[in-house]
């Protein structure tokens, strides 16, 4: 390396890697620092204005975060108050992000709130419980982002006050000082589909403590609101880098998680020429046939080249020692059941293949069904997302935030198998996506007045597509 050994380690890794703060203790989160080595595939570099942004949240982060005097001093007022006047200026406001569903869904709902709070100026605070201890390092230096245990309220965020847009302050001039606003999906919708009307912002504005819930991808919709166009115009020069940007500065894997993906990285796909992700997400197993996943698989992957035909000849004096030009191909494949990896192995050592390669298929765990309230059982997802983000060529199952989650940190477009299982034979079986950001399943139908239908996003808002595997759905590119 050019970088004189003499500097110390971590002004070395801020040449690496902008994004990453100076202020952390090296050890204390080694997957911060190594991703980079393992992965080369980081196609964006951040922006010097992400940059700069990033590290004056931090500071806000230090001087109003849970730490610090100005947190004590102003929760311990607001709760004491339930309204605030719409006059009255609170020095520092916060956005509490709490959990819902699965792993993918909470790392994208996460990261689009933190985006809402990096352009609000809010306090990013997370709710953590036991099931996602320590499963990431802390993202912000000299200071936590996990929710205090006593934070006011905790455990009854239902009997808050909800978001109502307008009726809030209404005539009184007041806000309530807590609001819980529910942006999941399916839950109502309307506050999500409206989230960046600069009525609902304005509204929000005037929240000090805004308690977040949501499983979705919501940052596009930031990217619909006219206030926030030019600040995101600068923050992102490339807009389908927005999760891959925060994902990574956000979510930094723990060493106890860092441990589980490099000991599984070595073992098994280092050696590899080629490493390919195979994401096999079966919402409703029990009803999908085997063969239909198995052959959507074999037909994506053989028709694109990401894994080659078996010879069925029977003929083949080839052995793989023989041929300088076969390539080794290591399949990590993610799925909460066994049957498919298996059934691949067995193909690849059975018969030869038409080219020569070598398959290796291996696959991490299998949990058997999504387990709530488990550490361990998050902890082993984590690292398989980060797995699948470390292969060179990805192939996901549609309408999953897990594989979302994992193309974005990979920088990868990937091979989307759309309409997973429902037919015998798709045609085509997968297809490659336009961009690597996730899906937002929710997203606006009408515009803010409620009176015109949006049906083409991309003539309102550039950057704004159709999503791949979900018609309704729309990405950033
Ligand atoms: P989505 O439901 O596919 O959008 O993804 P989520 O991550 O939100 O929820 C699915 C959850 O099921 C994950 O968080 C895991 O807990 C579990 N899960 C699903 N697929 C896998 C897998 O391939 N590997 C592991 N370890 N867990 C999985």
């Amino acid at each position: 390396s050019s970088i004189p050994s003499s500097k110390p380690v971590i002004e070395q890794h801020k040449l690496v890697d902008e994004l990453i703060a100076s202020g952390f203790v090296k050890e204390s989160c080694i997957s911060r620092y190594q991703y980079s080595s393992y992965h080369k595939n980081k196609p964006y570099k951040p922006s010097s204005y992400l940059i700069s942004k990033l590290r004056s949240y931090e500071e806000l982060h230090t001087r109003c975060g849970p730490q610090s005097l100005s947190y004590r001093k102003i929760i311990s007022k607001l709760s004491r108050t339930q309204h605030i006047h719409d006059t009255e200026t609170t020095p520092c406001k916060y956005l509490v992000w709490t959990p819902a569903n699965g792993l993918g869904n909470r790392m994208v709902s996460m990261a689009s709130a933190f985006l809402y709070s990096l352009l609000e100026n809010r306090v990013f605070l997370v709710e953590f419980e036991s099931d996602m201890d320590g499963l990431f390092c802390e993202p912000f230096p000299n200071s936590t982002w996990l929710l205090p245990k006593k934070f006011p309220h905790k455990n009854r965020w239902s009997q808050l006050p909800t978001f109502k847009n307008r009726a809030n302050s209404g005539e009184s001039g007041l806000s309530p000082s807590f609001v819980h606003l529910d942006i999941q999906h399916g839950h109502g919708d309307h506050n999500i589909r409206h989230f960046h009307c600069n009525d609902t912002l304005v509204s929000l504005q005037k929240i000090p403590v805004l308690i977040i819930i949501s499983d979705q991808y919501f940052a596009p919709s930031l990217f619909m609101s006219s206030s926030y166009k030019q600040e995101l115009n600068k923050m992102f020069l490339e807009k389908d880098a927005v999760f891959h940007q925060l994902g990574h500065y956000l979510f930094s894997p723990s060493n106890e998680a860092w441990g589980l993906i490099t000991r599984f990285y070595e073992a098994y796909l280092a050696k590899a020429d080629e490493k390919i992700g195979l994401q096999i997400r079966v919402f409703d197993h029990q009803h999908v046939p085997f063969q239909n996943i198995m052959s959507q698989i074999l037909s994506c992957t053989q028709s694109h080249n990401i894994l080659p035909s078996l010879d069925n000849t029977k003929k083949s004096l080839e052995f793989p020692w023989q041929n300088t030009t076969s390539k080794s191909k290591a399949v990590l494949v993610a799925s909460l059941y066994p049957e498919y990896a298996e059934r691949l192995r067995s193909m690849y050592w059975t018969r030869p293949t038409t080219n020569g390669d070598v398959i290796g298929v291996y696959q991490p765990s299998h949990e058997e069904y999504q387990k709530f309230g488990d550490n361990m059982h998050n902890m082993k997802a984590l690292a398989e997302i980060y797995l699948l983000s470390l292969c060179d060529v990805l192939v996901t199952s549609p309408q999953s935030t897990f594989g979302y989650v994992a193309q974005s940190l990979g920088g990868l477009r990937p091979w989307i198998m759309v309409s997973l299982g429902k037919n015998k034979h798709s045609d085509p079986p997968c297809k490659q996506g336009i961009s690597m950001e996730p899906c937002f399943h929710t997203p606006p139908q009408y515009d803010c007045k409620g009176k015109t239908r949006i049906t083409n996003f991309t003539k309102l808002y550039p950057h704004i597509n159709a999503c791949d595997d979900l018609w309704w759905g729309v990405k950033l590119v």
